[in-house]
């Protein structure tokens, strides 16, 4: 059996969302299809009203609302300058946030390198993170970009861009779970959570 139009439509353009596979795509559609007019068209708003009504920071490229000069991050003078934390996305930035153990500012990457993506220095906001760097006071670049293969040549890479500019970088460090067991974690966590060990 061959689905409208509409519907085809709809499945194509919620599978284009990430982790949304096929099956979910279907799944999602049958169920908008269910609700009710009010309910969509309330869904349809949200999602026009965010995209015009956000927009990079062009200091960090967070997310920053339209009508705001920057972010509330780095609009906010008690954010320490000298710290720098570079991170892929910005939902990276409100999982740090949400630590509470950092005080400096972010700078969002959109991405990592990814040579078997295309994914290049350019197609990242590396030109934005280096003209940071003169007049900002910047002094150390915090490095949290993901522990994936390709996170990790991120970090490699901005380490030694940094060190040429001669600014002090930082690698997040590598941990166990709180309240984890030893014997459950993967060996590459535990190898490097040993690797990294400091003095208490
Ligand atoms: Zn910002």
């Amino acid at each position: 059996m061959r689905f409208p139009a509409p519907l085809v439509t709809l499945i194509r353009e919620l599978g284009r969302l990430p982790g949304i596979g096929p099956k979910s795509a279907q799944r999602l559609a049958f169920h908008l299809f269910n609700r009710s007019d009010a309910d969509v068209e309330a869904l349809a708003r949200a999602l026009l009203e965010a995209k015009r009504g956000l927009d990079r920071c062009p200091r960090c490229a967070h997310v920053k609302e339209t009508s705001a000069a920057l972010c509330a991050i780095c609009d906010d003078p008690r954010r320490d300058a000298s710290l720098l934390c570079v991170v892929e996305q910005p939902a990276d930035v409100l999982a740090i946030e949400r630590s509470g153990e950092y005080a400096g500012r972010y700078h969002v990457l959109h991405g990592v390198l990814s040579p078997m993506h295309g994914v290049g220095p350019e197609e990242l906001t590396l030109d934005l993170l280096w003209s940071r760097f003169e007049g900002q006071g910047v002094e150390e670049l915090v490095l949290a970009t993901s522990t994936t293969v390709e996170g990790e040549a991120t970090a490699m890479y901005l380490a030694r861009a940094a060190q040429e500019r001669g600014v002090r970088t930082s690698r997040i460090a590598y941990g166990l779970p709180v309240g984890g067991d030893l014997e459950y974690a993967d060996e590459v966590t535990l190898g490097r959570a040993i690797a990294h060990r400091r003095p208490v």
